[in-house]
């Protein structure tokens, strides 16, 4: 391959030069982080939310600050208004070149104590959800030859402390996912990445255990840096999973 070549491979890696990104949960925390750092990389991104209203607020920051972003409601546990929405986005945008499966969430309660609905539920965001988007959105990055799915993992992905056990499940379960998702969607050209996250200061953690001292959890937009980064490899390299964590929190070594 000639210097010309490769440079032309680099410039053609670029989904975030202009390009279409899903984000769910868009509307807050990490999602809201990274359609704030995708947008400002120049895609326009797609916030599907169940809280309509704070994604559109989330949004309509992101167009007064000159960026292109719109709001979506969407309930990713609804499969059929999941296959349904992405129709419509890939009939009406041209395509998704990004799919970022980020809304997640969890319940402290012990295993005796849960209920088989709230499982139910938690799995049905954490894992069900990332498969439902990403078997909807995969034939047409297939049919456009490129594309990039990352999903956010956690560290209770890699080990397991009490009180979260559909929410380890599913993290467990969904890394397992990323890179079985990894090995086939390579073979037609798109990539997939497992960012396995930290502690972040979000409403996900700061809103259920307010006594915990922000000052050992991570900024979000740190790990949506990472995902930008992860977007943001040549053409011709994948990373396949990325770990983030905060300097001081104790949920990883
Ligand atoms: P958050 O609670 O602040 O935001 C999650 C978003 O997902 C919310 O806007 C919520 O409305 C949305 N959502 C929930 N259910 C939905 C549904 N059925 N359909 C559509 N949207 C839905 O949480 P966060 O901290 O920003 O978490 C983002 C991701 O990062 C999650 O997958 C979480 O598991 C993961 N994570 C978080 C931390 C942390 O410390 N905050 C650490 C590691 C991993």
């Amino acid at each position: 391959m000639t210097t010309e070549q490769i440079g032309t491979q680099r410039q053609h890696s670029g989904e975030l030069d202009a390009g279409i990104a899903l984000v769910t949960g868009g509307a807050r925390g990490l999602g809201a982080e990274i359609c704030r750092e995708l947008a400002a990389a120049g895609m326009h991104v797609v916030a599907a939310d169940v809280l309509f209203d704070l994604a559109r607020d989330t949004c309509d920051q992101l167009v007064a600050d000159g960026y292109e972003a719109e709001a979506l409601r969407l309930d990713i546990t609804d499969a059929p208004a999941v296959d349904q929405a992405i129709k419509a986005l890939v009939a009406r945008l041209g395509g998704i070149d990004v799919l970022i499966n980020n809304a997640g969430i969890d319940k402290t309660v012990a295993i005796d104590e849960m209920t088989v609905e709230e499982w139910d539920r938690i799995t049905a965001v954490n894992l069900r959800a990332p498969y439902v988007l990403s078997r909807a959105v995969l034939p047409h990055m297939r049919d456009r030859g490129h594309g990039h799915i990352v999903n956010i993992v956690s560290t209770a992905a890699k080990r397991a402390w009490a009180n979260a056990s559909a929410y380890h499940a599913t993290k467990w379960g969904l890394l397992g996912f990323s890179h079985a998702l990894h090995v086939e969607a390579r073979e037609v050209g798109v990539k997939v990445t497992a960012v396995v996250a930290g502690g972040m200061r979000t409403p996900f953690l700061l809103d259920r255990f307010p006594d915990l001292d922000p000052g050992l959890l991570q900024d979000p937009r740190n790990v949506a840096q990472t995902v930008r980064f992860v977007l943001s490899q040549p053409a011709e390299t994948v990373i396949p999973e990325v770990m983030v964590l905060p300097m001081r929190e104790t949920s990883w070594p």
